[in-house]
């Protein structure tokens, strides 16, 4: 049995930055309430560890950020990476919260393309309904369009001077299939792919993988990019596909009677966790031996 570890995996430079700046807010503010509005990144084990140093969140998918900042009423408030919409931000400095920003470069990004087409035409924005990258980025004009689907392309209205964009973690293969459907309907619209580089990067190693007989992803189910990486996989054509979150997840029937197994992970996913997960299959290839350790490793950074 070979295990491959799939490079690159795991941490991109949003994760690594929006970790430091919370524990670089825990130092400056040793004694106020600290408070994420939502997870950090999409990664239990993260937001648990933060809570660890005095971080605390605040978390429901059936709310939207602003409803959220409803239950923040003190102290400082950390954006999350997904990136955050200008009500929101207004919102918390009104409510005299201490406003951390912690949104990604990439993310930011499509919102100034967002905001400054929308001045001029309108925005069709392809993303996951619900997600807060999504949610924020819909907020930055009247006249953004989300599309989740192919279907959802039929339902819009006319629209003039048109301009595609999308959220950063999507699937290289699936966004393009949309964006032909919608150059169908709006033929002269200008396209402007934002996939990030850490996400196509990630899905373009899970692409490039030969004669793999199995693909173990480590990360969240609510992390939208380790999603995509397992879907990447499948659509390759990769005989088994699993998502695990901890080494303690692993089943020696996923691994059983495997030539070769490669294993990546989200870009929330912390590098100690997926390690963990290699050095296990290492030895289980090695020894025979199947002796899961008692607990996760977790390193924040
Ligand atoms: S996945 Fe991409 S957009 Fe999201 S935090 Fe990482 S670099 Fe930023």
């Amino acid at each position: 049995m070979e295990i491959i570890s799939v490079v690159p995996k795991g941490y991109c430079q949003g994760v690594v930055r929006a970790i430091q700046l919370a524990k670089e807010t825990a130092q400056q503010y040793p004694n106020k309430k600290i408070t994420i509005l939502g997870m950090l990144v999409h990664n239990q084990y993260v937001v648990d560890a933060c809570k660890e140093i005095g971080i605390d969140y605040v978390e429901d998918t059936k709310k939207s950020r602003l409803e959220l900042l409803d239950e923040i009423h003190e102290g400082v408030v950390i954006f999350t990476a997904h990136g955050v919409s200008d009500t929101v931000k207004e919102k918390a400095l009104q409510k005299g919260l201490i406003c951390i920003d912690a949104s990604c470069k990439d993310v930011v990004k499509t919102h100034d393309i967002v905001k400054n087409h929308a001045k001029i035409g309108d925005v069709i924005y392809i993303g996951k309904k619900g997600h807060p990258e999504s949610e924020a980025t819909v907020q930055m004009a009247n006249n953004v369009y989300l599309v989740t689907n192919e279907n959802d392309i039929d339902a819009l209205p006319n629209l003039h001077n048109v301009l595609v964009t999308n959220q950063t973690t999507l699937s290289i293969i699936d966004i393009q299939k949309i964006i032909e459907k919608i150059k169908i309907r709006f033929p002269n619209a200008i396209i402007q792919d934002e996939i990030c580089n850490a996400t196509r990067i990630r899905q373009e190693a899970v692409l490039n993988l030969k004669d793999i007989d199995c693909l173990i992803v480590v990360g969240d189910t609510k992390s939208n990019n380790t999603k995509q990486l397992l879907e990447i996989a499948k659509n390759q054509g990769i005989p088994d596909t699993y998502l695990i979150d901890t080494v303690l997840s692993l089943k020696k029937e996923m691994v059983k009677n495997k030539n070769r197994i490669a294993v990546t992970s989200g870009s929330s996913t912390p590098n100690s966790i997926t390690s963990q997960v290699i050095q296990f299959l290492e030895e289980y290839a090695n020894s025979g031996n199947w002796n899961l350790p008692d607990s996760v490793t977790i390193t924040l950074l």
